[in-house]
């Protein structure tokens, strides 16, 4: 029998869906699930493709029904589960074999695993994928890191099952060890800002504007035919145009509002902070996740204070604008984030690159990706997106409506702090003149720490304030 160009280990959904997705571009797979009875129940299935497939009972007979060198992909859940599959496989490989995890791992187990492995002789890939189930299984977006010359072994698989924007696929090798993962956890910070962004302009229009759930599905629907037009704002009108079937109630309005978090989010921001980079739009993002969950607190806050209604919510074309301004600016601190981190570890990571494979498949995809990628491959002054003459252009006239949305939530005390963040980094991307000189006054004061002067060169100077403490 043909023995199987790949395998894949966790049928879970995002690996079955995988599994049929590399099955249907005709490569013969070899599955494996550490339930049994998972992959018989997929084979039966899985249907005109069940001939592409070799099922399992055990990681032993995956081993042996793959040609070599050997390529498995993992897909399981994070964290523990990958290493044990990981322990499970290493000892029936042999040297220069592929592992892949393609799940969404904390980079920072990719970089161990990639460096364990790498000492007993076995490659190993990162794989970030985006989409969801209905992504892999008809074409997502991927994101590879590891041994950059072990990519050609599988590159026509993982193109051939890729998303296609305008025929070219949605996947890249984009650096060594984490950078395939790492992408991909910026990639998720970046989905918790837009989709924050989206939440807060729907509590403007329904707590500010008194838009009934479908009112508002149908302007998301409008919306998405213009520069906002994305996958997001498309299922944001979706959701918000359906009803219960039980109640017969829309059905945004049946469903409890504390949203779960995984942690790639989270993950984001750990390495914002440590790379002396702040992304707030993805930070404002996970903590009104964290703020969802505190339902008796709030429900408490409410019967408190009285709400201010002083603020009235700008008119939807204002609303538009200052959503497309504030995803610019937050799609602009997930590209510094990129940049910080490839100069960190030394990935020499694509900005354009990734841009581009983000433009269909996954779940940020979007119109504002292909221009995104366009503006980064004719380089961003400053390193800023937001300068990129094409983005500057949108941010001079769309700064204003995101300043009444963000002026009229403040006022309405509806809260906004995605949008609150956007602004606040333009704000101080766009003064020249900032307050640190306070702040380096204030740290010269108590500790002596020192400041340079505008008026003469060096560093060290300190103020006259030695005498006055007395
Ligand atoms: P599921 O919960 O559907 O499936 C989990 C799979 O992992 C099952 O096959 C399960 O096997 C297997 N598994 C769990 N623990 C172990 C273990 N210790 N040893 C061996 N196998 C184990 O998960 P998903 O398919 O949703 O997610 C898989 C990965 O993909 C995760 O990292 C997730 O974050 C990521 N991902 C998920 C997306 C989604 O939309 N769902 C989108 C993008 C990435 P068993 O049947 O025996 O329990």
């Amino acid at each position: 029998m043909e023995r199987a160009r790949i395998g894949l280990v966790g049928l879970g959904t995002m690996g079955a869906a995988l599994a049929m997705n590399i099955a249907e571009k005709g490569f013969p797979v070899a599955v494996h699930n550490r339930t049994t009875s998972v992959t018989g129940d997929f084979l039966e299935a899985s249907g005109k493709l069940r001939p592409r497939f070799t099922g399992a009972v055990s990681a032993a007979g995956l081993v042996a029904s793959l040609a070599t060198p050997r390529a498995i992909i993992i897909m399981v859940q994070a964290g523990a589960p990958v290493d044990a599959v990981i322990e499970e496989l290493v000892p029936l490989l042999d040297q220069d074999d592929l592992l892949i995890d393609a799940g969404n791992a904390d980079f920072h187990d990719t970089r161990r695993r990639e460096a364990e492995l790498a000492a007993k002789g076995i490659r190993f890939f990162g794989m970030g994928v985006s989409g969801g189930e209905e992504g892999a299984r008809h074409g997502p977006s991927i994101m590879v890191g590891g041994p950059a010359e072990t990519y050609a072994r599988v590159q026509d698989i993982i193109e051939a099952i890729a998303a296609k924007y305008e025929a070219a696929p949605c996947a890249a090798h984009l650096g060594p060890n984490g950078a395939g993962h790492f992408v991909k956890t910026v990639h998720n910070g970046i989905e918790y800002g837009d989709m924050q962004m989206i939440a807060e302009v729907w509590g403007l229009l329904r707590d500010g504007a008194g838009m009934r759930p479908a009112e508002a599905g149908d302007l998301f629907a409008k919306w998405d035919e213009g520069p906002l037009k994305s996958y997001l704002i498309e299922i944001t009108s979706k959701v918000l145009s359906a009803t219960d079937p039980e109640t017969g109630r829309p059905m945004v309005e049946v469903i409890r509002d504390s949203a779960g978090q995984k942690g790639t989010g989270r993950w984001t921001l750990i390495e914002a902070l440590r790379l002396g980079e702040s992304a707030t739009t993805i930070e404002a993002a996970v903590a009104a996740r964290s703020f969802s969950s505190m339902r008796a607190a709030r429900a408490k806050g409410a019967t408190l204070f009285d709400a201010p209604s002083e603020g009235s919510v700008p008119g939807v074309s204002d609303l538009e604008t200052a959503l497309l301004a504030a995803k610019i600016i937050a799609y602009g601190q997930g590209l510094s984030l990129l940049t910080a981190a490839s100069e960190d570890f030394n990935w020499g990571l694509d900005l354009a690159r990734i841009a581009e494979i983000w433009r269909a498949g996954c779940i940020i995809r979007s119109a504002l990706l292909d221009d995104i990628a366009k503006a980064v491959r004719a380089g961003l002054p400053e390193g800023q997106l937001i300068f990129a003459p094409a983005f500057a252009e949108i941010l001079a006239s769309g700064v204003a409506p995101l300043r009444r949305t963000v002026a009229a939530a403040a006022m309405s005390g509806i809260p906004a702090p995605a949008l609150s963040a956007a602004l606040a980094y333009f704000d101080q991307m766009t003064r020249a003149r900032g307050t640190a000189d306070l702040i380096q006054g204030q740290r010269d004061f108590f500790g002596a720490h020192g400041f340079e002067r505008m008026d003469k060169p060096g560093t060290g100077f300190h103020g006259p304030w030695a005498m006055s403490k007395g």
